[in-house]
């Protein structure tokens, strides 16, 4: 508890008491301030009185900060940390009592400004990743060149290890992964949605002749289906209601009070079934609107 103790006696040889000059020249820098930029004596202030220390606050600081560097070098040579056991169990104690009161208060360990706070330094460390991760590869979608941030997502390329890639969800972890990996790799790409879903979906896009690769449909199967989406796209306006994109491997109704972008797999497993069903309905309107993938996904513009 050296700091404590060092502060004490830095106190008592530097209080002196209040007078009426307006200024004050500093112990320490020698300066001539005004005596407002002197410190007051924190003890004495809280019996009503007022003691000003001898030195400036920017002095008395340097000193501190001087005193408090001092200390954890000693701390680290005895043991082995900045903070002493004791300096520990002050700060743990003051965070179970204060933990307490709010748990008391709001029900939770922090107050709700805190979590406010926390909230907003992870958005903030999750979109710099994001970041780095777009820039790194490069900053556009491999398949179209779609260069908007907000289209563009990470896509696992082989299938293998894909249920990791699902687990790590939408998080910080995916563009931890990607950056790790290094560019280029031939595991992840950068993709817009467009592009990644209808690769997930037709294993192709209709950008390329070719395709990545094939999915094994039965034909007939596909055909029907392809004939239902556009009876679909034509019955709900032919082109994405947000950006005019036609493609039809790119098209998919979206929930107008549902929420944002359904996970690939799901759209796969849905998507024909939920178009028969909306046309047993006469593709009613008033729910549902086409849009494209970028459209429906993209981070805090059309979608969500
Ligand atoms: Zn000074
Ligand atoms: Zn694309
Ligand atoms: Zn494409
Ligand atoms: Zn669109």
């Amino acid at each position: 508890m050296a700091r404590y103790k060092s502060r004490r006696r830095f106190g008592r040889e530097l209080l002196i008491s209040e007078q009426s000059t307006p200024s004050r020249v500093c112990r320490f820098c020698s300066a001539t301030k005004p005596l407002s930029e002197f410190p007051k004596n924190r003890l004495i202030a809280r019996t009503g009185g007022i003691q000003r220390i001898y030195a400036c606050l920017l002095c008395r600081n340097n000193r501190r900060r001087g005193v408090y560097d001092a200390d954890v070098l000693d701390n680290l040579r005895l043991y082995g940390a900045s903070l002493s056991p004791q300096q520990t169990a002050v700060h743990r104690s003051g965070y179970q009592r204060r933990a307490a009161k709010n748990k008391r208060l709001y029900g939770t360990t922090l107050t709700p400004s805190q979590i406010e706070g926390v909230r907003i330094r992870q958005k903030r460390g999750l979109a710099r990743l994001r970041g780095q991760a777009l820039e790194l590869y490069g900053g556009e979608c491999e398949c179209c060149g779609e260069s908007n941030p907000n289209y563009l997502t990470f896509d696992h390329i082989n299938g293998d290890g894909g249920r990791l890639w699902a687990r790590l969800g939408g998080g910080g972890s995916r563009y931890r992964v990607v950056i790790k990996a290094g560019y280029p790799n031939s595991r992840y790409r950068l993709l817009c949605y467009n592009c990644n879903i209808a690769l997930g979906i037709y294993g192709h896009c209709p950008h390329v002749s070719h395709g990545y690769r094939s999915v094994a449909v039965r034909e007939g199967d596909r055909i029907a289906e392809r004939e239902l989406k556009e009876e679909m796209i034509v019955a709900y306006g032919g082109k994405c209601q947000s950006c005019g994109e036609d493609h039809l491997e790119f098209m998919t109704i979206d929930h107008v009070r549902g929420g944002g972008c359904q996970h690939r797999r799901e759209i796969r497993a849905a998507g024909v079934n939920f178009y028969r069903r909306l046309k047993r309905q006469g593709w009613p309107k008033g729910d549902y609107r086409l849009l494209c993938f970028n459209c429906n996904c993209a981070k805090g513009t059309v979608g969500k």
